[in-house]
Parts: C-alpha cells; sequence; structure tokens
C-alpha cells in the first residue's frame, strides 16, 4: 500500500493529548502519595485525558492529504496505558485512527517527513525527518503547525 505524502508522526501526550489539563483532577482524588505524585501510573488516566484544543481539527484536515500516523511512547510503569491509549484514539477517530497508531519507545526508528512532538527524551533529536517540537516558540499550538502545514504543501 502507498501512502500519501508527507508522511507526519504526531506524539500523543502533551502533544495530541492534553495530559497537564488533567493532572488537576488525578491529583486531587488521590488517595496516597504515590497516586498523587504518579497520577499518570493511574487506571484510566490515558483513556480520560483531553484532546489538545486544534488537534482534532488537524487530524480531519489533513487525513486525507497526506499520511498521519500516531507515534507514541509507552509508560511502562503503568501497562494500561498500550490498551488506553488505542481506546483513546477509536474515541476520538474511529477505526481510521486506531490503524495509525504506532507505541515505540525509540521516534528515531521510524522513517518519515515530520515528527511533531513536545519531547526530546526518546530520539526526536535524532529523527531523520524534520522534528517540529510542539509548544515551543516556532510550533506552539495546532493553529500554527496547521498553517506552516498548508503553506508547505496545500
Ligand atoms: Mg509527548
Amino acid at each position: 500500500m502507498k501512502y500519501k505524502s508527507p508522511l507526519i508522526y504526531i506524539d500523543m501526550d502533551h502533544t495530541f493529548c492534553d495530559f497537564n489539563e488533567s493532572l488537576d483532577f488525578w491529583k486531587q482524588r488521590a488517595q496516597t502519595e504515590i497516586e498523587y505524585r504518579y497520577p499518570w501510573s493511574q487506571v484510566g488516566f490515558f483513556k480520560a485525558l483531553l484532546p489538545m484544543k486544534g488537534a482534532i481539527d488537524f487530524w480531519n484536515e489533513f487525513y486525507d492529504k497526506s499520511s498521519l500516523w500516531f507515534l507514541t511512547r509507552p509508560s511502562l510503569p503503568n501497562m494500561h496505558c498500550y490498551s488506553e491509549k488505542a481506546e483513546w484514539i477509536r474515541k476520538y477517530l474511529g477505526q481510521e485512527g486506531l490503524e495509525r497508531l504506532i507505541l515505540s519507545p525509540r521516534k528515531d526508528l521510524l522513517i518519515g517527513d515530520y515528527l511533531i512532538d513536545d519531547a526530546e527524551n526518546c530520539g526526536q533529536q535524532t529523527f531523520k525527518g524534520e522534528w517540529w517540537k510542539f509548544g515551543s516558540e516556532n510550533y506552539k499550538d495546532w493553529s500554527v503547525i496547521s498553517r506552516k502545514m498548508r503553506e508547505i504543501y496545500f
């Protein structure tokens, strides 16, 4: 199967999913010190995240024009994240989205044109395409990223 160009990988936590928005909620209902310090290790945490503002719009606009993939690093202390990330994508983007989910502890093992990702701790800097650091000055949110992608390609 041939995929359309450009091939774009999208990170989930802090990029497509609003991780910080959920932290207060989970900290307030924590019953132990561990639960308070590591809310992302709780069952249900990943499933309950909200989409980042503009993220779903980006997916809907570019899904047919390019090749979009989720490329997310699993949280190893919370094995539920493997299924919850999949459930999250199916909930918001359906089966089409679910078919584009890749979980990898390294981002530089994949070949593509762009990686949209907020972090730099698992191979983002050695990714062979362009790394657009989500949240940084030039790529601060999805409206900026959508505009730049439109200017380059569409
Ligand atoms: Mg991230």
